[in-house]
This record gives structure tokens, C-alpha cells and sequence, in this order.
């Protein structure tokens, strides 16, 4: 049911109908505000209760009610609530900044996913002081308990209440003549807005103001540049203290940093969005390469594909009507023309290599596994170290099968990419993303491909959680989304099914009937892209990563020169069994040279003096164990790294 009611009071206001989730229904006037709705269930609910859904519509307790349907009373438990007290501190935050700097002109202030920010218009920017004051005067406007007091009102009276803030004029003039036009006023302070909001400001108990940064009014970079002040709340004090926390560790543990430190990787101005990988690096690259490869040693074809392609690839593709401005075009110097583009992903090339042959039902499925380069020309000022780039590599797969084989494949699938992420010590949760607004294909495509990966996803045994209409715009997909150590959430691996590009580029195997048939195409990476991932693992391990991804395993420390020919030859016995081991015969003190060693969060020193020479021994100390100190013969070491390589062995946690 859909009621608009005008702003003005009717004269027989009409009565609608609300459903309690007991199936108990209530008849009220239109225009009752949902507090006296919620207040005659119960009082004590009423004392619990944030705000309402009515018909799945989120709005607050003083709302009038313009609608029937299913009536729910949202606590604090329940999700949505934490957004209505995120955007409410807003408004406390605008209450206490007008409070100290009167001259402030307000933006918008809305909850965004981790908390919430307002924008503001001054002449300097606010400083850390400037913070700590706001933060302050918050606290005293929550304990003032000031109610949220809504009002409905005309243009011309927003014109006046609003007549010293420009950018609310200019948001009051986009109001159309149908929209209600509502104020909220908590104290002394008056904001134009929809709501929903919480009863009184005295809900807002547990809240941080983080940073400000410049934005532009309305993200628009012809406008001026407004103040964003960031600030995040919580319903409990230990969720914002774990909040605080993990946003501190990921701040510690920052790749772009923590990659410096370690000296991984680099950038520079003329290649923007593209990183330059240092020895160290590039170590630490093929080693997850190299591990990829020994996965895929059975049942998978690695090959590789041109970088370049000239259009007409994707125009059939059609990526080329869709996805232009997101490719880097090249100049063909014979029709003058940008008629060349870079690749921005793998799959047309690899359908031109599966049709340049014929194929038979007996060679499916034929799974063709690349980790060529890819290039996406992301606007630069998205891109950020090693997780927006402009150039980077995928371990990509795009697998030719049968219907009938969907299932197995994606059970084997799921294992392969769930087994991966489990030598990282990262946990992933599956999301089943279905046919999204925008698509190609038909709608009885869409059921069959739908149909048959949720068969196959449940054939597994594994939780997953529903994401309709996030699909690829070719075909449903299974994202793994993975948990970090400090709580974070990353999408990395996709298994996307695709009917439609068969279809385009016109695939086809010989059937036991001996006739031609339509293979399905099952795009999968596990990784994404190694630049974001391997992001992710430098934050994931702060930097102290598992022995086998070291870039340097074992540094060899004699204490003094006398023992360096002796430090040499256990090094070189070392590498010679596999070891990245280096020597530091530098002539430092012993001391420094173990500080810088830490410093590179080298998972093992081995310090040689007198009586390790003598003994065959080294004096091991462990990365994150504090001094202590083994000794250990050295071909037992050697047989301990060696272990712990072959194992994958996840690192101790540091005492
Ligand atoms: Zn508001
Ligand atoms: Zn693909």
C-alpha cells in the first residue's frame, strides 16, 4: 500500500493498519508518531526501542506513521539501529562544533560503514586540538539529553531557519513540492534531514572522533573544499574499544609502511599505479608463485597470452562498448587510430586460444590457468600502494566444462581456493552473488546458471551467505570473503559461471554424439590480484611473515670477524639445503646488527662466536621470542628450516 499524505493535517485522517510480528494488528490514525504506536505495546519496550520498521521502512520514534504494513520495534541489538546512532552523532557533533565555532557552515553528516562523518565550511581547518574540544563538548551535549525534536515545515520557513547556512539552502531548494521537508533540533542546534534518528541525544555514550580530512562540498572538485570531521560510535564501550584497536593495528601494520621497512616495493611518479618490486620483493612474489604453480601442477594448462589486442577482440567481448574507459588504448600506427588496447583481464584470450582447436567432451573440463599481467586505467587519484593499482597480475583461471560437470568442478573449486587461504592462516566465508539489474542473457539462461551453481555451492556442505542481484553482469558467482588476523574483511577469490560468453564467442566441443555442443565457462581466481594480496598478507602478518615467504629466512651473525669465515661456510651449507640465508659480517656491533635483523623481521638469527665455531653449533634466536637463545647443532637448524618450509609453517605467535 502505497499513502501519501499531504502535509497538511487532512481533515478525516484515514486509519491504517499495522501488523506486530505476533500477527496481532493495530489500527491507527495516519500521522500517529510511532513512539505512541510503540508506547501502547508496552512501556518497557518503549524505554528499549530505537526506532521502528514499518513495512520494512526504517524511521524514527518521532515520525508520524504514513503507512501500514509489518510493524517492528528495532532495539539496539538489532543491526540497523547502529546507523540511526551513528548518523545521530552526527548531528551531536554539528551541535557541539557550532557550539565552539559559531561561524561553522553545515554539509552532511551521514553514517557511513564504520561510523559516521560531518562536513563543515570554515575558514582554517580544524586541528587535533580543535578535535579533542568537539569531542569534549559532545560528551557534555549527550549528558544535556537534549530530544530529537522533529519538525515538519514549508520552504520558505527552511529559508529562514536555514538563512545563515548556504549549503542547506541549496539542499532545501532541490526539494521538490511533494517531499516533506523535516528539521531535527537537538539544544541549541537545528539541521535539515529525513532522519531517522535516535530519541535524545543521551544515546550516544560510546564514540570517537577520528581525523578530518579536505572534501569537496558534494564530492564535486569545482565546489569548495569543505572540513570532514571522522568520527565512529557503538552501542558498547568494548566494541569501540576493539573498533579503536584493530583501526590502530591496521594503521601499525600499513603494506605501504610496513612494505618500505621491510624494502619490498616501491613506486614513482612516471609509472603511477604500478609497482616496482625490489630483490626482496620479487622474492616473496615467486615464492607465492611458485606455490600457486605446484597447486596447479595437475589437471591445470599454465599459458600465457599477448598484453596487446586490437579491438575487434573486444568488441565481440564487448568490453569495448562497455568498459572503454577503463582500458589503456594504444595508437596502431597504421590507421592512426586508438584501434590497440592493453589487456585489462585474461578470458577473451583465452577463448581465442580454446577455439583456435577443435575439442572433445573428453578433454573437459580443460582448465586454463595464467598469471599474466593486466593493466585497468583506474582514475589515479583511487589508486593507494599496493591495493588500487593500475597494473597488476591475476592468478586466473577460466575452466571449459559440461553442464553435468558444474558441480564436481565447483567442490573442487571451493576446496582448492579454501585450502590456499588456510596455509595463510585466513579464514574465508562463501557468498552466493545472483543475476544482478544490469545483465545480458536470457532470464531461463539466468534459472539454469543460477540453478546449478546453488546445486553445486550446497553440494558442498559449506555456510554461505546470499547476495542477491550482486552478480557478474555475464552470470551468478561465489565470492570468499576473508577474515583477517586483526578482524578485517577482504573479498579476494570468485567463481563465476558464464553462459553468455560461450555464446559470443561462438565455443564449442565435439559430444559422445559427435556433434557440436556449448561448453559453460567457469572464470576462477584465488587471489585476485598478487599486488592487493600480497597487501593483504603484509598487514595479515604485520610484516613477520611465515618462514617459506620470508624473503630472508636465517640471517647468519658472526660476533666478530674472527668467526666469519666459520658464519660463511654454515651460510653457504645453508643456501646450498635451500635457505635464504644472508650473512652480516657488517662492522657493527653485535647488538645493532641483531636490532636491524629484527628490524627486517627476519624469522631466524643465528649468531656464531667461539664456541658455536668450535661446537658446530649456532645460538638461534627466534623472531618475536624475545633474547631467548638455543643452541642448536647447525645440521639440526638446517633440518628445522627445512621442516618448517616444506610444512608451510604458520609463525608462533610473538611472546
Ligand atoms: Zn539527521
Ligand atoms: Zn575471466
Amino acid at each position: 500500500m502505497d499513502v501519501t499524505v499531504p502535509l497538511a493535517c487532512s481533515v478525516t485522517p484515514e486509519t491504517l493498519q499495522l501488523v506486530l510480528p505476533n500477527g496481532a494488528t493495530r489500527d491507527v490514525a495516519a500521522g500517529t508518531p510511532a513512539r505512541d504506536v510503540v508506547a501502547s505495546i508496552g512501556p518497557g519496550l518503549l524505554k528499549a526501542a530505537i526506532a521502528v520498521a514499518v513495512d520494512g521502512e526504517v524511521q524514527d520514534l518521532m515520525t508520524p506513521i504514513r503507512k501500514g504494513g509489518a510493524f517492528v520495534v528495532l532495539k539496539s541489538s538489532d543491526p540497523r539501529s547502529l546507523a540511526i546512532l551513528r548518523h545521530s552523532g552526527a548531528h551531536i557533533l554539528a551541535t557541539a562544533v557550532r557550539r565552539l565555532r559559531p561561524d561553522a557552515k553545515i554539509g552532511f553528516g551521514p553514517a557511513i560503514d564504520d561510523g559516521f562523518y560531518y562536513d563543515f565550511e570554515v575558514e582554517t581547518p580544524f586541528t587535533p586540538d580543535d578535535l579533542a574540544a568537539f569531542e569534549a563538548e559532545m560528551a557534555k551535549v549527550a549528558a544535556e539529553k537534549f530530544p530529537f525534536v522533529r519538525a515538519e515545515i514549508s520552504h520558505g520557513e527552511g529559508e529562514k531557519v536555514f538563512a545563515d547556512d548556504p549549503l542547506k539552502l541549496e539542499r532545501l531548494a532541490e526539494l521538490g513540492p511533494g517531499e516533506v521537508i523535516s528539521t531535527y533540533t537537538d539544544g541549541p542546534f537545528t539541521d535539515l534531514c529525513r532522519g531517522p534518528h535516535v530519541p535524545d541525544t543521551s544515546y550516544l555514550q560510546h564514540f570517537k572522533l577520528l581525523s578530518t580530512a579536505g572534501a569537496y562540498w558534494r564530492g564535486d572538485e569545482k565546489r569548495q573544499m569543505l572540513q570532514r570531521i571522522y568520527a565512529t560510535a557503538f552501542w558498547k564501550k568494548d566494541e569501540l574499544d576493539a573498533h579503536i584497536h584493530q583501526m590502530e593495528e591496521a594503521r601499525r601494520r600499513d603494506h605501504r609502511v610496513v612494505g618500505k621497512q621491510l624494502d619490498l616495493f616501491m613506486f614513482h611518479q612516471f609509472a603511477p599505479g604500478a609497482a616496482f618490486w625490489t630483490e626482496r620483493g620479487t622474492t616473496l612474489v615467486n615464492t607465492l608463485h611458485d606455490y600457486l604453480r605446484e597447486l596447479h601442477r595437475d589437471g591445470y594448462a599454465e599459458i600465457k597470452t599477448p598484453l596487446l589486442y586490437n579491438k575487434g577482440l573486444w568488441e565481440i567481448s564487448g568490453h569495448w562498448g562497455k568498459y572503454r574507459e577503463n582500458m589503456f588504448l594504444v595508437l596502431d600506427n597504421e590507421t592512426k587510430e586508438h584501434d590497440f588496447s592493453l589487456k585489462p583481464m585474461n578470458c577473451p584470450s583465452h577463448y581465442l586460444m580454446y577455439s583456435a582447436r577443435k575439442h572433445s567432451y573428453r578433454e573437459l573440463p580443460l582448465r586454463y590457468n595464467t598469471y599474466d599481467v593486466l593493466h585497468r586505467n583506474e582514475v589515479s587519484g583511487a589508486l593507494s600502494g599496493l591495493t588500487r593499482v593500475r597494473q597488476f597480475q591475476q592468478d586466473d583461471c577460466h575452466i571449459f566444462l559440461m553442464d553435468s560437470q558444474i558441480a564436481d568442478e565447483v567442490k573442487r573449486l571451493t576446496g582448492f581456493i579454501i585450502g590456499y587461504y588456510t596455509t595463510f592462516g585466513l579464514t574465508a566465508t562463501l557468498k552466493f552473488a545472483t543475476r544482478p539489474e544490469t545483465r545480458i542473457g536470457t532470464d531461463e539462461m539466468w534459472d539454469r546458471a543460477e540453478g546449478a551453481l546453488k546445486a553445486a555451492l550446497e553440494a558442498t556442505g559449506l555456510p554461505y551467505e546470499l547476495k542477491a542481484g550482486d552478480g557478474a553482469f555475464y552470470g551468478p558467482k561465489i565470492d570468499f570473503d576473508v577474515t583477517d588476523s586483526i578482524g578485517r574483511h577482504w573479498q579476494l577469490g570468485t567463481i563465476q559461471l558464464d553462459y553468455a560468453a560461450p555464446e559470443r564467442f561462438d565455443l564449442t566441443y565435439a559430444g559422445d554424439d559427435n556433434t557440436a555442443h556449448r561448453p559453460v565457462v567457469i572464470h576462477r581466481a584465488v587471489s585476485g590480484s598478487f599486488e592487493r594480496f600480497i597487501a593483504i598478507l603484509i598487514e595479515h602478518f604485520a610484516g613477520a611473515f611465515p618462514v617459506w615467504l620470508s624473503p630472508e629466512q636465517v640471517r647468519v651473525l658472526p660476533i666478530a670477524s674472527d668467526f666469519a669465515a666459520n658464519a660463511a661456510e654454515v651460510t653457504a651449507k645453508m643456501r646450498a639445503a635451500g635457505i635464504r640465508a644472508v650473512m652480516d659480517n657488517g662492522n657493527d656491533t653485535l647488538n645493532y646488527r641483531i636490532r636491524e635483523a629484527e628490524k627486517m623481521k627476519v624469522p631466524y638469527m643465528a649468531v656464531i662466536g667461539k664456541r658455536e665455531a668450535e661446537a658446530g653449533t649456532l645460538a638461534v634466536r627466534e623472531r618475536g621470542q624475545g633474547k631467548k637463545q638455543d643452541i642448536i647443532a647447525v645440521d639440526d637448524f638446517i633440518a628445522r628450516v627445512r621442516d618448517e618450509i616444506r610444512t608451510r609453517a604458520l609463525p608462533k605467535p610473538a611472546e
